[in-house]
């Protein structure tokens, strides 16, 4: 496909502000700590209960393609006050709907729009977790509390919004290759993940490039001397990411990473 022609690396992913983020973050962010602060501090009863108060959320939207989310903001992408936001608004306006979608967190580009926040699924797998000794499980514990996390939720918002600036500002490249596969696949649910079913989505242009917005996010919140004395294994460790787990040993992977930090000026010394 051709698609894989347009070179993302053009876009200034530095340019989304941490105003908008948090912007986009503030409508769920008393139901994140209502979730993270309890389970961080193992208190089991009242994270059970805060869980069932989200589900029990009465207020929920059903998209276009069907997908129903439990919903606490629906945002226009014109609200947004970043010049990349604006930029890709201007050719491609989306709503962001920030709560808990019965799919996962996206951007649905022929949509018109991005949902973030927390899958229900994984506040069930929560709430499925009845064996103590295993939810005592310190190392499988971190996992699941790290994606329930402020970072990682954050981290989340600018990962989707990066999708859908670097659809809207390389010539839609992204709608027009899903339009393509729903025409297609017009007897199937769309997904946008439908391209990895071929090329692995961790060797893609777009997910690294989505991954590098989250890492120069994380990036804002250390110092320079933290950040030079970090190892890429580390980075990719302490991101803890949508998809850092899974890349670690992927050499390939690795090889983009470091070329793309390196062209955005983010290459810690440790890093190479
Ligand atoms: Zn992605």
């Amino acid at each position: 496909m051709r698609f894989q022609n347009y070179i993302t690396e053009n876009i200034n992913t530095k340019g989304i502000t941490n105003n908008d983020i948090l912007y986009i973050y503030k409508p769920i962010k008393k139901y994140i700590d209502s979730i993270y602060k309890p389970f961080k501090n193992k208190d089991y009863g009242l994270l059970y209960k805060n869980i069932d108060k989200i589900l029990s959320i009465k207020k929920k939207i059903r998209t276009k393609d069907k997908q129903e989310i439990i919903i606490l903001g629906v945002i226009d992408s014109k609200e947004l006050k970043s010049n990349v936001c604006k930029k890709s608004h201007n050719i491609k306006p989306i709503k962001i709907y920030v709560g808990f979608p019965s799919r996962s967190v996206s951007y649905q580009a022929i949509f018109d729009y991005i949902v973030v926040g927390i899958p229900i699924k994984v506040l069930e797998r929560i709430k499925s977790i009845e064996n103590r000794e295993y939810i005592e499980d310190d190392n499988i514990n971190d996992k699941i509390i790290t994606v329930v996390s402020p970072m990682y939720i954050q981290q989340t918002i600018t990962h989707e919004l990066s999708h859908w600036m670097d659809d809207a500002l390389h010539n839609k490249h992204y709608t027009k290759r899903d339009k393509l596969w729903m025409k297609k696949n017009f007897d199937k649910q769309y997904d946008p993940l439908h391209m990895y079913k071929k090329t692995k989505w961790e060797e893609s242009k777009t997910e690294i490039e989505a991954l590098i917005s989250e890492i120069e996010l994380y990036r804002r919140t250390l110092t320079k001397d933290e950040w030079n004395i970090m190892t890429l294994d580390d980075l990719l460790i302490n991101l803890k990411g949508m998809n850092s787990f899974s890349i670690i040993d992927n050499t390939n992977t690795r090889k983009m990473i470091l070329k793309r930090l390196h062209r955005e000026k983010l290459l810690g010394k440790n890093m190479r």
